[in-house]
């Protein structure tokens, strides 16, 4: 079982029970939705539940584009989900409590990465979308 929720505390939800395909994209607009060098998210894995455990009512959803949308908790700002067709379809991993149980597993769109953000670690970067993905931001 993964648990989360926002920095004030209104909004919880639970995964049960994995998550999956942990990445940090950092092109513009993700910048913007994280509030960040990059997002941090990860979708909930095939067969895995998610579920709100309090604050649902507390939730702001702004809609993006082509069915993409965010959910957000409208008294402490706490980006908590993205969302396809109005369904959760993965976290802001900074929103999990603890270990989630993924690592950011690739880095993409480095190719317009903010001037001032510096990618450590050893996961792959692409310069746009990895080769492999479903484009799904
Ligand atoms: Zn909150
Ligand atoms: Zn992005």
């Amino acid at each position: 079982m993964i648990e989360g929720g926002c920095f004030c505390g209104a909004v919880r939800y639970q995964i049960d029970n994995a998550l999956d395909r942990a990445r940090a994209c950092h092109c513009s607009r993700c910048r913007k939705i994280f509030s960040g060098a990059s997002s941090a998210y990860a979708e909930i894995a095939d067969g895995s539940k998610f579920s709100w455990v309090t604050g649902e009512g507390e939730l702001t959803k702004h809609t993006s584009s082509q069915g993409w949308g965010l959910a957000f908790c409208r008294i402490c700002g706490s980006t908590l989900c993205g969302t396809f067709n109005g369904k959760v379809h993965g976290v802001t991993l900074g929103t999990v409590d603890g270990d989630p149980g993924v690592q950011i597993e690739m880095h993409t769109f480095v190719g317009s990465k903010a001037p001032w953000d510096h990618i450590g670690g050893s996961a792959p970067q692409f310069n746009e979308e990895s080769p492999n993905s479903t484009a799904s931001e």
